[in-house]
């Protein structure tokens, strides 16, 4: 049987690398919708080239304009969407197998649960998502049968790392999650960091906002929050580890001191493949590790002084409540405002702090209450950067 996949945030890294790996497997996989932000050039583009049924662009004020593109391009048997809600209605569809998530940010959310809620098989990349709803989010999975296979490498290595452990093994164990340092690791006067130096990441291609966020170390905060409610550990239970070459994705401590590694080369193309053919393995394409060309592998402790998200997001997963939701949208807006030259880069951290310590929502449950919390702490942070 040939899987339809639902591509969200198609005109992206991941997205890019999610139709590498499809293009290898076209009697497995067909693709049944394609979404984009607000590249609409970019995206009849790829519709050209992939023939979905449907298109859906984000932006609703471009809705016009891809539909016109598509007639112009040939292509009317593609059918134009637009917004969130259209993002959420092809996730559902029956004919969809398959839901990739690669939207970057909390915009992620609406759809994620979505396909939680219609029972598909989520493949999540969008980790913004799981910080904000984690709790709900997992609850939703479980009681509407869907699959959550994690993208982000690190959660796909703890996640291969964990296939095999039995409750008990698993109440016992500590989860080490890996992170490259970033382009920084090195560099102590980071005032005057520009966009350009900090989207300049050592190992990993990958969008502009993840890039400032693994220059921040943010990016390993969010991720230690998403490992949390994705594998259901305590913060107690997770550390971090900085290894620059960026060969060991992640790791997992059994009681008894035994250490299970994923390595591999830094291609998301691994993981991306890993969710898709779970529980087969299939090839994604990517490179070989030559252990006899491999000249070192190191480990340090993170610099939490120079890069105190990492911290703040320990500190709002300890907290509870909506505090993670805070810390995500305060990032969200002043990574952007950073890319925009408005803000110097530790002003995102000042930022962050500034929130945490002044918006203090109390817990959400719904969906709803979460979306609202994103939205007021969006509408705050904006007042504090301005
Ligand atoms: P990207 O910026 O390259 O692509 C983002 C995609 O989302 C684009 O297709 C864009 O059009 C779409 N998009 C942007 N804003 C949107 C909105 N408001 N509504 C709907 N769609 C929107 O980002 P990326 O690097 O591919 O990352 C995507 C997600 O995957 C992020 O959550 C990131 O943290 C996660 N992730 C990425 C990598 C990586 O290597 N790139 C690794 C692990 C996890
Ligand atoms: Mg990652």
């Amino acid at each position: 049987m040939v899987q339809k996949i639902a591509l969200l945030g198609a005109t992206g890294s991941i997205g890019r690398s999610t139709l590498d790996v499809v293009s290898l497997y076209p009697d497995r996989y067909e693709i049944y919708a394609l979404t984009a932000g607000s590249r609409v050039d970019e995206l009849v583009r790829l519709c050209a080239k992939w023939q979905p049924k449907m298109a859906v662009i984000a932006d609703e004020s471009r809705y016009a304009e891809l539909a016109q593109k598509l007639l112009d391009a040939g292509l009317s048997h593609v059918t134009p969407m637009a917004g969130s809600a259209a993002l959420c209605e092809i996730v559902s569809l029956p004919q969809v197998d398959v839901a990739v998530l690669a939207i970057v940010g909390a915009a992620g959310l609406a759809p994620t649960f979505a396909a939680a809620k219609a029972g598909k098989r989520l493949l999540l990349a969008n980790k913004e998502s799981v910080v904000c709803g984690g709790e709900l989010l997992m609850r939703t999975v479980k009681a509407c049968h869907a699959e959550l296979l994690p993208v982000d490498s690190e959660h796909n290595a703890i996640f291969q790392c964990l296939a095999s452990a039995t409750p008990a093994a698993r109440a016992g164990a500590r989860l080490i999650l890996t992170a490259s340092g970033g382009p920084f690791r090195h560099r102590y006067d980071l005032e005057n960091v520009t966009p350009a130096q900090a989207c300049a990441h050592p190992n990993w291609s990958m969008g502009q906002k993840i890039s400032v966020d693994s220059a921040t170390l943010m990016n390993k905060g969010l991720e230690v929050i998403e490992a949390s409610w994705l594998f259901g550990f305590t913060p107690d239970q997770i550390d971090v580890v900085v290894h620059p070459q960026s060969i060991i994705h992640s790791m997992v401590e059994y009681a008894d001191g035994c250490v299970l590694a994923q390595m591999g080369t830094p291609d998301m193309k691994t993981p991306i493949a890993y969710s898709l053919g779970w529980p087969e393995r299939l090839d994604g394409g990517s490179g070989r590790l030559d252990f006899t060309k491999m000249r070192d592998m190191t480990f340090e402790a993170p610099d939490l002084e120079r890069f105190p998200q990492l911290a703040y997001a320990y500190e709002t997963l300890r907290s509870g409540g909506a505090a993670s939701i805070v810390l995500n949208a305060a990032n969200e807006i002043a990574v952007e405002a950073f890319l925009k030259n408005k803000i110097g880069f530790l002003d995102i951290a000042r930022t962050c702090r500034t929130m945490m310590d002044t918006y203090q929502p109390s817990a959400a449950t719904t969906l709803e209450d979460i979306l609202a919390i994103d939205l007021e702490a969006r509408r705050r942070t904006r007042e504090v950067i301005a």
